[in-house]
């Protein structure tokens, strides 16, 4: 297959989402066929998937002939696969696996993966950042860009600079349709609203969701399953009771959500960290 080679492509960035790598690439555009491209990948998509998800090999093909080595690199360090895979089911585990071996998967089982690593509610209302980060990040690179770790539900402060994320004026629903650079948005900017910690777990909280993006594959998340049953009747009311203090959202425990699982590792005294499989 003839690729189309994007001349404006850059490489991702640390903790950059799939959405913003695009979002640079429109800033570079130079080449009138990636607006076409563009035009075709977002006919039948919805662009702020790639807030957390990462692109598809089936376009990655096109765009690139490296498109194989490539692929592992944007499933594993610009989407949200590891940071969901230990607590999804072993049907959606088995796809991420073939996924990342470089196999295109079909379009119900995209569609089965897609459902099974997307949030149960909108995690953020708008697309965050931090101030330290656009700071740094403009010494470093020349110019900002939207952080995946800063999207994560439970990330209320920067897991590197422990501030407080600030919140841009960018709703997530703008992102369905339109490319919206951070450094258009951040040099505008004027007000700075951050959000506030609601529980004392949440520096824990922002460092955990950060460490489980880049090292999820390596957890065994059967061994919190084993050491909740070891919790008397007693420790369980009070780790129910602890969540749901947390959140009102949480009324049970959802084995299935990132958010609940290292929320209930912090609450039981232990780290994330302490569940990598052997
Ligand atoms: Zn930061």
């Amino acid at each position: 297959m003839n690729s189309c080679h994007i001349a404006c492509f850059t490489p991702p960035l640390p903790d950059e989402s799939c959405y913003s790598v695009l979002c640079r690439c429109l800033v570079r555009e130079s080449v009138s066929s990636f607006r076409f491209e563009l035009q075709m990948f977002n006919r039948q998509r919805d662009l702020s998937r790639l807030l957390y998800q990462p692109f598809r090999f089936e376009d990655l093909s096109r765009w690139f002939d490296d498109a194989e080595s490539r692929q592992r690199e944007y499933l594993d360090l610009h989407s949200v696969l590891q940071y969901r895979y230990p607590v999804l089911a072993e049907s959606a585990r088995r796809l991420i696996r073939y996924w990342r071996d470089c196999h295109c998967l079909a379009v119900g089982e995209l569609k089965y993966l897609t459902r099974a690593i997307g949030f149960s509610h909108l995690p953020k209302q708008k697309l965050c950042y931090c101030n330290d980060c656009v700071d740094n990040d403009r010494k470093t690179y020349g110019e900002t860009y939207w952080h995946l770790s800063h999207q994560l539900p439970a990330v209320v402060f920067c897991p590197i600079h422990e501030t407080p994320i600030a919140v841009s004026d960018v709703p997530i629903s703008s992102t369905r349709y339109e490319l919206i650079p951070a450094e258009y948005i951040l040099r505008k900017q004027a007000q700075k609203e951050v959000l506030c910690s609601q529980s004392p777990y949440d520096m824990n909280l922002s460092h955990d969701s950060m460490w489980m993006l880049y090292h999820g594959f390596e957890m065994d998340a059967v061994k919190l399953v084993m050491l909740m049953s070891t919790l008397g009747e007693n420790d369980l009311t009070k780790v129910l009771k602890e969540m749901q203090r947390y959140s009102n959202s949480i009324s049970a425990l959802e084995y299935s959500n990132t958010e609940h699982f290292i929320l209930l590792c912090r609450i039981i005294g232990i780290s994330p960290q302490s569940l990598v499989a052997n």
